[in-house]
């Protein structure tokens, strides 16, 4: 037997980097821009614990493009790195400088929000560029370098005089095939998706600002303008606040900055905020959804430590919350993996159990602080309430505090108030309760207006997935029983003091008939039995509509 170690040669490594590493190339930037935003966080962490005696100062990350020369640099005013440094972070394929921060600083530092994880972020930049320069100096009183490498496992370091100030600037030269990220516009998309609420400001160009006119301005006077930093990220996105710290326009205000193109308000939100067992925080909002299941393009997007994930959550968040909108953001969510990898991680399974839980508490506060604003909004959440109860079973169990069933006259129960509310009336011969129900209150009005001139309450259940919950309800509760209530089984509930309707057979009807036509004795109108269980004519008497005109003649 022989015994080995695996030789992995890093010029087959480089060319799968670039193929396989992630699906999507544009993640290059947000790679590139997480690793600056690390760098910053660290400084600021070194600098608040006293290790770093530098002044921190104002620092952002600066995005320029180069189209001329093929270039786009990103600069940092962070942590830079000393040449040793380099070999050990960059040099190193998969070493986290991340990672071994965190575990160096430990407690302290679990609340920096360092982004990396894997250290394999930087390499991605290999994606787009067919060259990569580092030009990098530490906060360190170390001389700057210069890092260079082509795509090769072959690269130079050397130390540089070009690089004055702290921080680092990586300078990418576009490839032939990427050169779609020189164009301004598509840098500008990239960076409103993915890092448009990171940490630290980041700039993208300048724009003109107007300077407001001096009070005693002349009337013709022209306003002054000058050139600012455009700076296209929130770093302090409302989901990182404390609940406490908000009001309810912050959140509406949240709400138009994460969609702009929404118009219609959502109905509430849900922050959420827990540190254990696991990081997590985030902000859900209730649309307006009345019965419509189509889930439009604004979705719940994930993030981690602010930075941009993915908004393709199916299979991450339960199915009906799906419906809902907003940001949920953890550092447990991984950045560098696939969506199935996602939806096969456990700690994306407990999130998601944990989200589930909360949105059920919440409800059920939301209907005891306030019934009738709740029961004003039913219509427009009950589509996510019941398609949560039939899909999730934890929610299942706590919806008896919060899912409403209406009735026909707009009056809302509670499953228990409704019980109390139909046990004296409404049951049949096995003793089970039953719950009479119309979808459509306009061509189900006549059994309606029958069963209620018994005495018997009528739901109006009328969202699309009615029947797959009343089967929930029907397998889960004990001895209930739905029926519609154009359905035969009002006929077999059992009331007391209940007077008896016999039917007629077709000899008897024709003899009423006839009686009734006597009664008449006018031939203009013709007489029609009705069902007499199911409505509150017996019978009817019409004017065909030729006579009807003709009388109007
Ligand atoms: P990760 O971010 O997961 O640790 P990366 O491959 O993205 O891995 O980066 C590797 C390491 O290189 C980082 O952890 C960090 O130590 C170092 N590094 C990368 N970019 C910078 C930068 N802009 N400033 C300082 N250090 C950096
Ligand atoms: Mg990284």
């Amino acid at each position: 037997m022989t015994t080995g170690k695996i030789n992995v040669s890093v010029e087959n490594i480089f060319p799968l980097i670039k193929k396989f590493l992630y699906s999507d190339h544009e993640i290059f930037l947000r790679e590139l821009i997480s690793n600056a935003t690390d760098a910053t966080l660290k400084l600021k962490h070194l600098t608040n614990i006293g290790e770093a005696k530098v002044d921190y100062g104002n620092p952002k990350i600066e995005v320029k493009i180069d189209k001329e020369n093929k270039k786009i640099h990103i600069i940092d005013q962070g942590i830079g790195m000393t040449a040793d440094e380099v070999e050990k972070y960059i040099n190193q394929v998969a070493f986290s400088g991340a990672e071994e921060f965190l575990d160096k600083y430990k407690d302290s530092a679990k609340d920096a929000g360092i982004i990396g994880h894997f250290g394999l972020g930087f390499y991605s930049a290999f994606m787009v560029a067919e060259k990569v320069e580092i030009l990098t100096k530490s906060y360190k009183d170390e001389p700057a370098v210069r890092w260079v490498c082509d795509g090769s496992p072959e690269f130079s370091l050397e130390e540089t005089t070009e690089k004055t100030d702290r921080g680092t600037e990586i300078i990418l030269h576009i490839a032939e095939d990427s050169t779609e990220f020189l164009e301004e516009a598509k840098i500008r998309e990239l960076l409103l998706k993915y890092n448009k609420f990171m940490p630290v400001p980041i700039k993208f160009g300048t724009k003109t600002e107007t300077l407001p006119l001096p009070e005693d301005a002349a009337e013709d006077a022209k306003p002054e303008t000058q050139e600012v930093d455009n700076i296209i990220n929130n770093p302090e996105p409302a989901w990182t606040k404390a609940p406490s710290e908000l009001k309810d326009e912050d959140y509406l205000n949240f709400y138009r900055e994460l969609y702009p193109m929404q118009f219609e308000d959502p109905l509430f939100h849900i922050h959420l905020n827990v540190d254990y067992p696991f990081n997590l925080t985030g902000i859900l909002f209730f649309p307006k959804l009345a019965n419509n299941l189509n889930i439009e393009k604004d979705k719940i997007q994930l993030y981690q430590n602010q930075v941009f994930v993915t908004d393709e959550v199916k299979g991450i968040v339960p199915d009906f919350l799906m419906l809902l909108r907003g940001v949920i953001d953890s550092p447990d969510i991984p950045l560098n993996v696939s969506r199935s990898y996602l939806q096969a991680d456990g700690a994306v399974k407990k999130i998601s159990s944990y989200i589930t839980k909360k949105v059920a508490d919440k409800m059920a506060s939301l209907i005891n602080e306030n019934r009738e604003d709740y029961e004003k909004k039913w219509n427009d959440i009950k589509i996510v309430i019941e398609y949560g109860m039939i899909s999730e079973e934890k929610f299942y169990e706590k919806s008896d505090k919060f899912a409403l069933y209406p009735n026909v006259d707009g009056k809302y129960f509670l499953w228990n108030e409704l019980q109390d509310k139909i046990k004296a009336n409404q049951t049949d011969k096995n003793g089970n309760l039953v719950i009479l129900y119309a979808t459509n209150e306009h061509d189900q009005h006549s059994y309606i207006k029958a069963a209620q001139d018994k005495g018997y309450e009528v739901l109006l259940l009328d969202s699309p997935i009615v029947p797959h919950l009343i089967q929930k309800l029907e397998s889960s509760k004990e001895k209930i029983q739905f029926a519609r209530v154009d359905a035969d089984h009002i006929n077999n509930l059992i009331k007391k003091d209940e007077p008896v309707i016999s039917k007629l057979n077709e000899t008897e009807k024709e003899t009423l008939k006839k009686s009734i036509e006597e009664g008449i004795s006018d031939s203009k109108f013709t007489v029609q039995l009705e069902d007499l269980e199911s409505s509150d004519a017996p019978f009817v008497i019409t004017q065909p509509e030729f006579m009807r005109r003709m009388k109007d003649m």
